[in-house]
């Protein structure tokens, strides 16, 4: 029996990195919400769109076409926007800037929890996010809620983004993600929040191969459930 498997949590958590190595070991789809969101800031970044202006943004969200893709040798989904692959520009810091305040936005949250829904109607999948076990699949087999300790988090993310870029600081990174985990769980709309019936998580000192025998146990308690 396949299963639906939501990992929520703070920003930089290593929620993605289970979550693929989930996906991949279970032949799942994984699914990375937070790239629809990262897109659509991307959308509005490049074509000056005002946020704040309800009837602004419901005339852009008409025009933006999302979609993964399957990278055919990772097999991994990658984020296209109107046909082109934005999978690595999302990453980047201009937009890492604006993501919490769009994704705070009433009418963009249900444009991709529409499409989020939607994807669920199949099983055998992961996705992570900020509100997956809350509202995009609240009747999910198993939820996750991911933490981890902030200076953990904040060297992980430093480490990822200075491979790209040697111009990032530590100062700079601390910022960016302590502003976006103060917006996300203190937003109007679906706040960051842990699900009543999640399981927490908590990876600050647990190699990755020791959370993916932990989870693949829950998986398979869920799986049987
Ligand atoms: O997961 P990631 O860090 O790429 O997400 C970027 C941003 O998108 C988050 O900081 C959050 O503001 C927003 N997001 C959200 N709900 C989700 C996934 C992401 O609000 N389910």
């Amino acid at each position: 029996r396949k299963i639906i498997i939501t990992i929520d949590g703070y920003s930089s958590c290593g929620k993605s990195t289970l979550a693929k190595q989930l996906a991949k070991k279970l032949n799942y789809t994984y699914i990375d919400s937070g790239a629809m969101y990262r897109a659509v800031t991307l959308y509005f970044i490049q074509n000056r769109v005002d946020w704040l202006a309800p009837e602004k943004v419901h005339e852009a969200l008409g025009n933006i076409h999302l979609e993964f893709v399957q990278n055919s040798l990772t097999g991994l989904g990658e984020m296209n926007l109107n046909g082109e692959n934005v999978e690595h520009t999302i990453r980047e810091m201009i937009v890492a800037e604006k993501v919490s305040e769009v994704a705070a936005v009433r009418e963009v949250r249900e444009f991709a929890v529409a499409q989020q829904k939607k994807m669920g109607t199949r099983k055998g999948i992961v996705m992570d996010g900020r509100d997956i076990g809350t509202v995009v699949f609240p009747h999910a087999e198993l939820k996750i809620f991911m933490t981890a300790e902030i200076a953990i988090r904040v060297q992980r993310r430093f480490k990822e983004l200075y491979e790209k870029n040697k111009n990032i600081t530590l100062d700079e990174v601390k910022q960016n993600l302590e502003l976006r985990d103060y917006i996300d769980a203190n937003r109007e709309i679906s706040p960051l929040r842990k699900a009543e019936d999640a399981i927490i998580l908590d990876n600050s000192h647990l190699t990755h191969d020791d959370q993916l025998q932990l989870v693949m146990q829950w998986v398979e308690d869920a799986t049987m459930a």
